[in-house]
């Protein structure tokens, strides 16, 4: 597609941001779906993030992805934020509205259920295990309750990050933390529907490192969710499937979120399909 005079711009801010995979799906997507657009990747100074934004959108930029570390410093930013931002603390896509006011949205949670849905997997009613406190965590924990999963347990490595994680959500339902080797989490994870991890261990390049849990502990009727997409199978997921476990891993997540911010800033549903051939033969590419 040719850039012209009229042809509107979207970006994704963060640092570093030189490796970020959203350029090449939604370039991809944008194309398919004949939008004249471009989706450009914005390296942001530390200490810069509030003249990019407001820059960006006196320039005339359609919208933008923000990505680390700027998902929480954005929220100040913002005219108005979405429920789910508002849950999370971060904001992952904003809108320049036609009157140029920033509305912040979180499209984790929509990226995260998406994963289950392709699987046929519906957590309303279910007993989950989170493995981690981070960011991912907080949108995974919102999502499950949204979801009216029946309660959560988390498992951490600091008891006092995931009781205060805890804490925010008590008033929407059953959760709770614990240490990886508490006997409560222990007798959590061996009654779970559904297991999600969230910890970076088993990602590229260290894929034989594992989240501190022991997969034969693992109820063995459970699905078992790892939101890393690279490798496409981490030695958790492997050892899941080896037993029998239903796995899930997290190019939908990745490629859905993608899709939500698409639609929020087009008002057009993007080729998933696409996307998710794009991003994995770009992770492939990649090693
Ligand atoms: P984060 O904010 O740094 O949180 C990581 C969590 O993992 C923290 O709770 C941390 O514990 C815990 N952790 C780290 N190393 C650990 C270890 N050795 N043992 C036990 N726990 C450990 O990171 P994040 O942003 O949540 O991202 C986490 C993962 O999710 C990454 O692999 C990322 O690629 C993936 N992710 C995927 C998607 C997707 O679209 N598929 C989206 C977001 C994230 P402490 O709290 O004690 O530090």
């Amino acid at each position: 597609m040719m850039i012209t005079g009229k042809t509107k711009v979207l970006a994704v801010l963060g640092a570093p941001i030189a490796h970020s995979l959203s350029p090449i799906i939604q370039n991809a997507a944008l194309q398919a779906a004949g939008i004249d657009c471009v989706y450009a990747a914005l390296p942001v100074r530390p200490g810069a993030l509030s003249s990019a934004v407001y820059g960006l959108r006196d320039a005339g930029v359609v919208g933008f992805n923000v990505t680390i570390p700027f998902k929480t410093e954005i929220m100040e930013l913002m005219d108005a934020l979405s429920e789910d931002a508002q849950r999370i603390r971060a904001v992952n896509t904003v809108v320049v509205q036609t009157d140029g006011t920033l509305m912040g949205h979180n499209t984790d949670v929509v990226g995260f259920l998406a994963g289950f849905a392709e699987h046929g997997v519906v957590p309303a009613g279910k007993r989950a295990v989170v493995l981690g406190a981070g960011g991912a965590a907080r949108a995974v924990l919102w999502g499950l309750l949204r979801s009216g999963i029946s309660s959560v347990c988390v498992g951490v490595r600091n008891g006092a990050k995931g009781a205060a994680l805890c804490e925010e959500f008590a008033a929407d339902g059953d959760v709770r933390s614990a240490v990886f080797d508490d006997p409560d989490f222990l007798a959590c994870i061996g009654s779970a529907d559904i297991v999600v991890q969230t910890t970076p261990m088993g990602m590229t390049p260290h894929i034989d490192a594992m989240p501190p849990v022991d997969v034969a502990a693992i109820n063995s009727s459970a699905v078992v969710y790892d939101l890393i997409y690279t490798p496409a199978k981490t030695r958790l997921l492997r050892e899941a499937e080896a037993r029998g476990h239903e796995t899930i891993n997290g190019e939908m997540m990745l490629a859905a979120q993608g899709a939500e911010a698409f639609f929020l800033w087009t008002n057009v549903r993007p080729d998933m399909a696409l996307m998710r051939r794009v991003l994995r033969e770009e992770c492939e590419r990649r090693g």
